[in-house]
Protein backbone atom coordinates (compact mmCIF):
# COMPACT_ATOMS: atom_id res chain seq x y z
CA UNK A 1 0.00 0.00 0.00
CA UNK A 2 1.28 3.62 -1.02
CA UNK A 3 0.67 6.26 1.90
CA UNK A 4 -2.39 7.12 0.95
CA UNK A 5 -3.71 4.27 0.79
CA UNK A 6 -2.21 3.67 4.75
CA UNK A 7 -3.81 6.64 5.92
CA UNK A 8 -6.92 6.16 4.16
CA UNK A 9 -7.12 2.69 5.63
CA UNK A 10 -6.46 4.03 9.22
CA UNK A 11 -9.20 6.60 9.22
CA UNK A 12 -11.98 3.95 7.60
CA UNK A 13 -10.46 1.37 10.35
CA UNK A 14 -11.39 4.75 12.70
CA UNK A 15 -14.53 5.03 11.37
CA UNK A 16 -16.14 1.49 11.46
CA UNK A 17 -15.25 1.33 15.10
CA UNK A 18 -16.74 4.61 15.68
CA UNK A 19 -20.02 3.77 13.77
CA UNK A 20 -23.16 2.27 14.89
CA UNK A 21 -24.81 1.91 10.93
CA UNK A 22 -22.43 0.96 7.89
CA UNK A 23 -24.15 0.97 4.58
CA UNK A 24 -21.93 -0.88 1.75
CA UNK A 25 -23.11 -0.04 -1.64
CA UNK A 26 -21.77 -2.14 -4.11
CA UNK A 27 -21.13 -2.05 -7.79
CA UNK A 28 -19.67 -5.00 -10.57
CA UNK A 29 -16.00 -3.97 -9.32
CA UNK A 30 -16.38 -6.37 -6.16
CA UNK A 31 -17.45 -9.62 -8.19
CA UNK A 32 -14.24 -9.47 -10.73
CA UNK A 33 -11.81 -11.18 -8.49
CA UNK A 34 -14.45 -13.98 -8.98
CA UNK A 35 -14.39 -14.31 -12.33
CA UNK A 36 -17.66 -12.06 -13.44
CA UNK A 37 -16.14 -9.34 -15.77
CA UNK A 38 -17.44 -5.75 -15.17
CA UNK A 39 -19.24 -2.87 -17.49
CA UNK A 40 -16.86 -0.63 -17.97
CA UNK A 41 -13.15 -1.76 -17.79
CA UNK A 42 -11.34 -2.99 -20.59
CA UNK A 43 -12.20 -6.58 -21.89
CA UNK A 44 -15.89 -5.36 -19.68
CA UNK A 45 -18.88 -6.66 -20.76
CA UNK A 46 -19.75 -3.44 -22.27
CA UNK A 47 -17.50 -3.33 -24.35
CA UNK A 48 -17.90 -6.65 -26.18
CA UNK A 49 -22.32 -6.26 -26.03
CA UNK A 50 -24.24 -3.35 -26.32
CA UNK A 51 -27.09 -3.98 -24.18
CA UNK A 52 -30.60 -4.71 -25.12
CA UNK A 53 -33.06 -1.90 -24.09
CA UNK A 54 -35.95 -3.18 -22.43
CA UNK A 55 -38.69 -2.48 -25.22
CA UNK A 56 -36.04 -4.44 -28.05
CA UNK A 57 -36.91 -7.26 -25.97
CA UNK A 58 -40.54 -7.22 -25.49
CA UNK A 59 -40.99 -6.32 -29.42
CA UNK A 60 -38.76 -8.63 -31.10
CA UNK A 61 -38.26 -12.32 -31.05
CA UNK A 62 -34.52 -11.94 -32.53
CA UNK A 63 -33.31 -9.71 -29.79
CA UNK A 64 -35.13 -12.25 -27.18
CA UNK A 65 -33.28 -15.01 -28.57
CA UNK A 66 -30.28 -12.68 -28.49
CA UNK A 67 -30.74 -12.35 -24.62
CA UNK A 68 -30.76 -15.46 -23.82
CA UNK A 69 -28.04 -16.75 -25.66
CA UNK A 70 -25.92 -14.25 -23.87
CA UNK A 71 -27.09 -14.97 -20.82
CA UNK A 72 -26.53 -18.89 -21.76
CA UNK A 73 -23.10 -17.72 -22.81
CA UNK A 74 -22.14 -16.28 -19.46
CA UNK A 75 -23.43 -19.36 -17.05
CA UNK A 76 -20.07 -21.09 -16.74
CA UNK A 77 -19.01 -17.90 -15.20
CA UNK A 78 -21.69 -17.14 -12.95
CA UNK A 79 -22.22 -20.70 -12.09
CA UNK A 80 -18.55 -20.84 -11.34
CA UNK A 81 -18.26 -17.66 -9.25
CA UNK A 82 -17.93 -17.90 -5.56
CA UNK A 83 -17.34 -14.29 -2.82
CA UNK A 84 -14.36 -13.12 -2.74
CA UNK A 85 -12.75 -11.14 0.15
CA UNK A 86 -15.10 -7.81 -0.17
CA UNK A 87 -18.51 -10.21 0.00
CA UNK A 88 -16.85 -12.04 2.60
CA UNK A 89 -16.02 -8.67 4.49
CA UNK A 90 -19.39 -7.39 4.00
CA UNK A 91 -21.71 -10.48 5.09
CA UNK A 92 -19.20 -9.94 8.63
CA UNK A 93 -20.85 -6.49 8.72
CA UNK A 94 -24.21 -7.81 8.12
CA UNK A 95 -23.56 -10.60 10.52
CA UNK A 96 -22.15 -8.13 13.21
CA UNK A 97 -25.28 -5.78 13.26
CA UNK A 98 -23.22 -3.29 11.93
CA UNK A 99 -24.89 -3.33 8.54
CA UNK A 100 -28.05 -3.67 8.55
CA UNK A 101 -28.23 -4.56 4.78
CA UNK A 102 -25.78 -4.40 1.54
CA UNK A 103 -27.30 -2.53 -1.48
CA UNK A 104 -26.21 -3.76 -4.57
CA UNK A 105 -26.05 -2.96 -8.40
CA UNK A 106 -25.10 -6.48 -8.89
CA UNK A 107 -27.04 -9.16 -10.40
CA UNK A 108 -24.75 -12.27 -9.72
CA UNK A 109 -26.09 -13.77 -6.13
CA UNK A 110 -22.86 -13.40 -4.48
CA UNK A 111 -23.67 -11.29 -1.68
CA UNK A 112 -26.65 -14.36 -0.69
CA UNK A 113 -23.93 -16.85 -1.36
CA UNK A 114 -21.39 -15.17 0.91
CA UNK A 115 -24.46 -15.78 3.51
CA UNK A 116 -26.22 -12.47 3.99
CA UNK A 117 -30.08 -13.52 3.86
CA UNK A 118 -32.18 -12.55 1.20
CA UNK A 119 -33.74 -10.08 2.67
CA UNK A 120 -30.96 -8.00 3.54
CA UNK A 121 -29.46 -7.82 0.29
CA UNK A 122 -31.14 -4.97 -1.89
CA UNK A 123 -30.88 -5.63 -5.34
CA UNK A 124 -31.68 -2.27 -7.22
CA UNK A 125 -30.88 -3.98 -10.41
CA UNK A 126 -32.48 -7.21 -10.00
CA UNK A 127 -30.98 -11.00 -10.02
CA UNK A 128 -29.58 -12.85 -13.15
CA UNK A 129 -29.44 -16.24 -11.82
CA UNK A 130 -33.32 -16.72 -12.32
CA UNK A 131 -35.85 -15.79 -14.18
CA UNK A 132 -39.25 -14.01 -13.91
CA UNK A 133 -42.29 -13.47 -15.41
CA UNK A 134 -42.90 -10.65 -17.22
CA UNK A 135 -46.61 -10.68 -16.49
CA UNK A 136 -47.23 -12.68 -13.50
CA UNK A 137 -44.16 -12.60 -11.88
CA UNK A 138 -43.86 -16.01 -11.38
CA UNK A 139 -40.21 -17.35 -10.96
CA UNK A 140 -38.69 -19.92 -13.13
CA UNK A 141 -35.16 -21.55 -12.73
CA UNK A 142 -32.70 -21.00 -15.87
CA UNK A 143 -31.66 -24.83 -15.38
CA UNK A 144 -35.31 -25.70 -16.75
CA UNK A 145 -34.95 -22.25 -19.44
CA UNK A 146 -32.04 -23.27 -20.67
CA UNK A 147 -32.52 -26.86 -22.45
CA UNK A 148 -35.68 -25.59 -23.70
CA UNK A 149 -34.05 -22.71 -25.29
CA UNK A 150 -31.61 -24.67 -27.39
CA UNK A 151 -33.83 -27.17 -27.83
CA UNK A 152 -36.46 -24.60 -29.72
CA UNK A 153 -34.21 -21.33 -30.30
CA UNK A 154 -36.63 -19.68 -27.93
CA UNK A 155 -37.24 -19.26 -24.28
CA UNK A 156 -40.32 -20.93 -22.86
CA UNK A 157 -43.25 -18.57 -21.76
CA UNK A 158 -44.63 -19.04 -18.41
CA UNK A 159 -46.07 -22.30 -17.15
CA UNK A 160 -48.54 -20.15 -14.93
CA UNK A 161 -49.69 -17.40 -17.41
CA UNK A 162 -47.95 -18.06 -20.77
CA UNK A 163 -46.39 -14.34 -20.47
CA UNK A 164 -43.00 -13.92 -21.35
CA UNK A 165 -39.98 -15.15 -19.28
CA UNK A 166 -36.55 -12.72 -18.76
CA UNK A 167 -33.88 -12.83 -16.19
CA UNK A 168 -34.52 -11.26 -13.29
CA UNK A 169 -32.53 -7.97 -14.10
CA UNK A 170 -33.49 -4.29 -14.48
CA UNK A 171 -32.51 -3.46 -18.07
CA UNK A 172 -32.43 -0.05 -19.98
CA UNK A 173 -35.24 1.45 -20.43
CA UNK A 174 -37.08 -0.86 -17.69
CA UNK A 175 -38.80 0.21 -14.60
CA UNK A 176 -36.46 0.34 -11.50
CA UNK A 177 -37.85 -1.93 -8.95
CA UNK A 178 -39.61 0.75 -6.52
CA UNK A 179 -39.28 -1.28 -3.02
CA UNK A 180 -35.15 -1.73 -3.44
CA UNK A 181 -35.21 1.98 -4.38
CA UNK A 182 -37.07 2.81 -1.89
CA UNK A 183 -34.76 0.80 1.15
CA UNK A 184 -32.17 2.04 -0.73
CA UNK A 185 -33.01 5.34 -0.42
CA UNK A 186 -33.80 4.78 3.54
CA UNK A 187 -30.77 3.05 4.29
CA UNK A 188 -29.01 5.88 2.48
CA UNK A 189 -30.60 8.35 4.48
CA UNK A 190 -30.04 7.12 7.85
CA UNK A 191 -26.09 5.24 8.08
CA UNK A 192 -23.66 7.16 9.74
CA UNK A 193 -21.15 5.67 6.97
CA UNK A 194 -21.70 5.01 3.32
CA UNK A 195 -19.31 2.64 1.53
CA UNK A 196 -19.71 2.51 -2.17
CA UNK A 197 -17.24 -0.30 -3.41
CA UNK A 198 -16.41 -1.09 -6.88
CA UNK A 199 -19.05 0.65 -8.72
CA UNK A 200 -18.12 3.84 -11.33
CA UNK A 201 -21.11 5.72 -10.47
CA UNK A 202 -22.23 6.63 -13.35
CA UNK A 203 -25.74 4.45 -13.83
CA UNK A 204 -28.29 7.14 -11.88
CA UNK A 205 -30.38 6.57 -10.37
CA UNK A 206 -28.50 3.94 -8.46
CA UNK A 207 -25.73 6.13 -8.31
CA UNK A 208 -27.39 9.25 -7.10
CA UNK A 209 -27.19 7.31 -3.68
CA UNK A 210 -23.60 8.22 -2.57
CA UNK A 211 -24.70 11.79 -2.52
CA UNK A 212 -28.18 11.22 -0.90
CA UNK A 213 -26.23 9.56 1.90
CA UNK A 214 -23.69 12.84 2.44
CA UNK A 215 -26.18 15.23 2.08
CA UNK A 216 -28.34 13.31 4.97
CA UNK A 217 -25.19 14.00 6.89
CA UNK A 218 -23.43 9.98 6.67
CA UNK A 219 -19.41 9.59 5.72
CA UNK A 220 -19.03 9.29 2.52
CA UNK A 221 -16.25 6.02 1.89
CA UNK A 222 -15.13 5.35 -2.04
CA UNK A 223 -13.32 1.98 -2.80
CA UNK A 224 -12.41 1.75 -6.83
CA UNK A 225 -9.58 1.37 -8.72
CA UNK A 226 -10.28 4.14 -10.96
CA UNK A 227 -11.68 7.73 -9.97
CA UNK A 228 -15.60 8.45 -9.87
CA UNK A 229 -17.38 11.29 -9.97
CA UNK A 230 -18.60 11.05 -6.19
CA UNK A 231 -14.61 11.52 -5.21
CA UNK A 232 -14.79 15.10 -4.10
CA UNK A 233 -17.58 14.76 -2.58
CA UNK A 234 -16.07 11.50 -0.31
CA UNK A 235 -14.36 12.01 3.02
CA UNK A 236 -12.35 8.90 2.28
CA UNK A 237 -11.30 7.51 -1.10
CA UNK A 238 -9.41 4.23 -0.81
CA UNK A 239 -8.27 4.01 -4.49
CA UNK A 240 -7.00 0.03 -5.03
CA UNK A 241 -7.68 -3.39 -6.01
CA UNK A 242 -10.71 -4.50 -3.55
CA UNK A 243 -9.27 -8.06 -2.71
CA UNK A 244 -6.46 -6.32 -0.75
CA UNK A 245 -8.28 -3.29 0.52
CA UNK A 246 -10.78 -5.49 1.94
CA UNK A 247 -9.00 -8.84 2.90
CA UNK A 248 -10.46 -10.62 5.49
CA UNK A 249 -8.38 -7.89 7.68
CA UNK A 250 -9.66 -8.34 11.45
CA UNK A 251 -10.30 -4.18 11.77
CA UNK A 252 -12.44 -3.46 9.04
P1 LIG B 1 -18.98 -0.63 -13.70
O1 LIG B 1 -18.41 -1.68 -14.58
O2 LIG B 1 -19.52 0.60 -14.33
O3 LIG B 1 -17.86 -0.17 -12.67
C1 LIG B 1 -17.05 -1.07 -11.99
C2 LIG B 1 -15.96 -0.25 -11.31
O4 LIG B 1 -15.20 -1.13 -10.51
C3 LIG B 1 -15.00 0.41 -12.32
O5 LIG B 1 -14.82 1.77 -11.96
C4 LIG B 1 -13.68 -0.39 -12.16
O6 LIG B 1 -12.55 0.42 -12.29
C5 LIG B 1 -13.82 -0.89 -10.73
N1 LIG B 1 -13.16 -2.19 -10.47
C6 LIG B 1 -13.26 -3.33 -11.20
N2 LIG B 1 -12.61 -4.34 -10.58
C7 LIG B 1 -12.07 -3.81 -9.46
C8 LIG B 1 -11.26 -4.34 -8.40
N3 LIG B 1 -10.90 -5.63 -8.38
N4 LIG B 1 -10.87 -3.50 -7.40
C9 LIG B 1 -11.23 -2.18 -7.42
N5 LIG B 1 -11.99 -1.63 -8.37
C10 LIG B 1 -12.41 -2.44 -9.38
O7 LIG B 1 -20.05 -1.31 -12.79
P2 LIG B 1 -21.25 -0.69 -11.96
O8 LIG B 1 -20.89 0.64 -11.43
O9 LIG B 1 -21.67 -1.77 -11.04
O10 LIG B 1 -22.42 -0.43 -13.03
C11 LIG B 1 -22.63 -1.27 -14.10
C12 LIG B 1 -23.92 -2.04 -14.18
O11 LIG B 1 -23.59 -3.30 -14.69
C13 LIG B 1 -24.60 -2.32 -12.90
O12 LIG B 1 -25.82 -1.77 -13.02
C14 LIG B 1 -24.78 -3.85 -12.80
O13 LIG B 1 -26.14 -4.16 -12.77
C15 LIG B 1 -24.25 -4.40 -14.09
N6 LIG B 1 -23.22 -5.46 -13.96
C16 LIG B 1 -23.26 -6.35 -12.93
C17 LIG B 1 -22.28 -7.34 -12.82
C18 LIG B 1 -22.37 -8.31 -11.67
O14 LIG B 1 -23.46 -8.59 -11.20
N7 LIG B 1 -21.25 -8.82 -11.17
C19 LIG B 1 -21.25 -7.42 -13.75
C20 LIG B 1 -21.24 -6.49 -14.80
C21 LIG B 1 -22.24 -5.52 -14.91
Amino acid sequence: FDDDLKQGLAAFAALLDASDTVVPFTGAGISTDSGIPDFRSPGGLWTRNKPIPFDAFLASAEARREAWQRRFAMDTAFNAARPGPGHRTIARWVASGLSPAVITQNIDNLHQDSGVATESVVEVHGNTTYATCLSCGRRHELSWIRPLFEAHGEAPDCQACGGLLKTATISFGQAMPQEAMRRAGELARRCDVFVAIGSSLVVHPAAGLPLIARDSGAWLVIINREPTPCDEAADIVLRGEIGSILNDRADL
